[in-house]
C-alpha cells in the first residue's frame, strides 16, 4: 500500500523548511543571509522543475519506465502516474485480446457476415465465408460499394431500401448459383449495418424434397382412390340393406380422402409457383359460380347473399382465385348452423379492392387466429372432420393470395361469425371488360371445389 498523500506533503515541507533553515544557519556563519538564502531557494526551484522534467519523459515516453522509489511528493505523484499508466495499458490489452477474440470467432463463422456503411452501403469489414458464399476478395472489396459488387443479385434495391426486417430468402449465390442464400441485414449502430448471408441449399433442398415427396405421393394415392370410389358407386345399397349404413360411411370417408389428396396436391402446385398468371379475371362470373357453390353445398340450410360493389375484374389466375374464394365460401357453410346468413361482398377499399365472406356462424377464439392459415391447423378436429374439412383450405388461401401479393384479413367473434376478407392492392383491379370475363368465367368451370 502507498503512503497516504499528506504523509508525503508534511515531508516535503519539512524537508523544505529544514533546508531554508540550514542555509539561513549558514548565511547567519557567513555573514550573508540574503545571498545564501537566494542561492538555497534557487536551487530548490530548480530542483522541483527537474522533477516536473521526469515526470513529463514518464507522460511522454513510450517506454515502460520503473517507478521512482523513495518518499516525497514528486516520488508519490511518480508512482501514481505509473500505476495509472500500468492500468490503462492492462485495460487496452484485454480490450485488443477481446476484439482479436470477436473478430476471430466472426471469421470462424461459417456465415458471411459483413459491415457494411449504412449511407453509402460500401464495405468495412468481412470474414472469411464472405469470400466462398458471396465472392468477395480481401483487400479488393474493402470499401466496394456490395449492391453493385454483388451485381447479379437482386440487393441492391434491397440494400438501399434498408429492409432489414425482412429477410431474403432464397437467393442465389453470385459465386455458384447451386448454393442458395438467405441474407440478412441488421443495423448495429447509426452507421454500420451488418449483412449475414447464410447457406441454406440443404435446407431449400430437403424442402424440396419434402414438396416432391409430398407431390407424389398424393399423385400415387389419386389412381388408387378413383378406383374405389368408382367401384363404390357402382354398389347398390339396395342389394344388400343391411350393408346400407356401411356403404354410405365408406362413400364419405373415400370423398374425404379424395378431397385431402386434391387439396394436397393443390398446395403443391401453388408452392412450386413463384408467379401466377396476369389474366383478366371476370368478377362477375366468379361471383356467380360462387353463390351456385354455396347454394349446392348449403342445400337450402341457409340465407345467401351475392354483391358486386366494386363493378370492377382482378388480374390474376382465374383457376387459383377460384379455389381460394371457393374454400372461404366452403368454409363459411361449413362452420355457420342452418338458418345462419353467409354474405360473399367484392368492394373497392381505400387501399384496393377486397372479396369478402362473412357468416353468421361458429366464430373463431382470437387465440387461434394467428396459426389459423397453417396447414392442418384446426380450432376443433372433430368438428372439421365430421363436416368434412381436409384443414387445408386456410392454407391454399394463404398461398393463393401470396402469389396475388395480397392479403387475408379475419375478423371473427366467437357465436356471432367471422368475416374472411382477401383484399388485393388497387394495381391488381382494372375496369370491367365484357370479352375478358367472358374468358375468365370459362377457366372457373375447371376449379376444383370443395365439398361441404
Ligand atoms: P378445414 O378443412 O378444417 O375447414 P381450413 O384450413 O379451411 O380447414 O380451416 C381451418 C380451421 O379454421 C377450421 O378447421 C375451422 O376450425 C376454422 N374455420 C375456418 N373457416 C371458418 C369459419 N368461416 N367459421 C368458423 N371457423 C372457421
Amino acid at each position: 500500500m502507498s503512503p497516504r498523500p499528506s504523509s508525503g506533503w508534511t515531508r516535503t515541507l519539512g524537508l523544505l523548511a529544514l533546508i531554508l533553515l540550514g542555509a539561513l544557519a549558514l548565511g547567519l556563519l557567513a555573514g550573508q543571509v540574503w545571498p545564501v538564502l537566494t542561492a538555497t531557494a534557487l536551487g530548490v526551484v530548480a530542483w522541483h522543475y527537474w522533477r516536473l522534467r521526469k515526470l513529463l519523459l514518464r507522460l511522454t515516453s513510450h517506454r515502460r519506465l520503473p517507478p521512482a522509489r523513495g518518499e516525497g511528493v514528486w516520488n508519490e505523484v511518480d508512482r501514481l502516474l505509473h500505476r495509472s499508466q500500468d492500468d490503462t495499458r492492462n485495460r487496452k490489452r484485454r480490450l485488443v485480446q477481446m476484439l482479436r477474440a470477436y473478430r476471430a470467432a466472426a471469421a470462424a463463422l461459417p456465415d458471411a457476415v459483413v459491415v457494411l456503411e449504412r449511407n453509402t452501403q460500401r464495405v468495412q469489414w468481412f470474414n472469411e465465408a464472405s469470400a466462398g458464399l458471396l465472392g468477395l476478395n480481401y483487400p479488393a472489396d474493402i470499401d466496394a460499394p456490395l449492391g453493385e459488387r454483388l451485381r447479379p443479385l437482386p440487393i441492391a434495391h434491397w440494400l438501399a431500401s434498408g429492409r432489414h426486417a425482412e429477410p431474403l430468402l432464397d437467393v442465389p449465390s453470385p459465386v455458384d448459383p447451386a448454393l442458395r442464400l438467405s441474407m440478412r441485414l441488421i443495423p448495429y449502430s447509426q452507421e454500420l449495418w451488418l449483412l449475414v448471408a447464410r447457406d441454406v441449399s440443404k435446407l431449400m433442398h430437403l424442402e424440396q424434397v419434402r414438396r416432391d415427396f409430398v407431390a407424389n405421393v398424393s399423385h400415387e394415392l389419386r389412381t388408387p382412390l378413383t378406383v374405389v370410389h368408382g367401384y363404390l358407386d357402382m354398389l347398390d345399397p339396395a342389394d344388400q340393406p343391411e350393408w346400407a349404413p356401411i356403404l354410405e360411411e365408406m362413400r364419405r370417408q373415400s370423398q374425404r380422402m379424395t378431397q385431402l389428396v386434391e387439396d394436397l396436391l393443390t398446395l403443391s402446385r401453388l408452392e412450386a409457383q413463384d408467379t401466377v398468371s396476369d389474366e383478366s379475371v371476370g368478377m362477375t362470373s366468379m361471383l356467380a359460380t360462387l353463390r351456385r357453390e354455396a347454394e349446392a353445398l348449403s342445400k337450402g340450410r341457409h340465407a345467401i347473399a351475392v354483391r358486386d360493389e366494386a363493378q370492377l375484374d382482378l388480374w390474376g389466375s382465374t383457376r387459383e382465385l377460384h379455389s381460394a374464394f371457393s374454400n372461404l365460401v366452403a368454409n363459411a357453410v361449413r362452420y355457420t348452423p342452418a338458418q345462419g346468413r353467409i354474405s360473399i361482398v367484392f368492394a373497392r377499399r381505400e387501399d384496393g379492392v377486397a372479396l369478402s365472406v362473412e357468416d353468421t356462424g361458429y366464430g373463431i377464439p382470437a387465440s387461434h387466429l394467428p396459426r389459423i392459415t397453417e396447414r392442418f391447423y384446426r380450432v376443433s378436429t372433430s368438428r372439421s372432420r365430421e363436416l368434412g374439412g381436409t384443414g387445408l383450405g386456410l392454407a391454399i388461401v394463404k398461398h393463393v393470395l401470396q402469389l396475388h401479393q395480397a392479403r387475408l384479413e379475419i375478423e371473427s367473434e366467437v357465436g356471432r361469425g367471422s368475416i374472411f376478407t382477401c383484399v388485393f392492392s388497387a394495381d391488381r383491379a382494372h375496369p370491367r371488360d365484357g370479352t375478358r370475363s367472358g374468358a375468365g368465367s370459362e377457366r372457373t368451370q375447371q376449379s376444383s371445389t370443395r365439398q361441404a
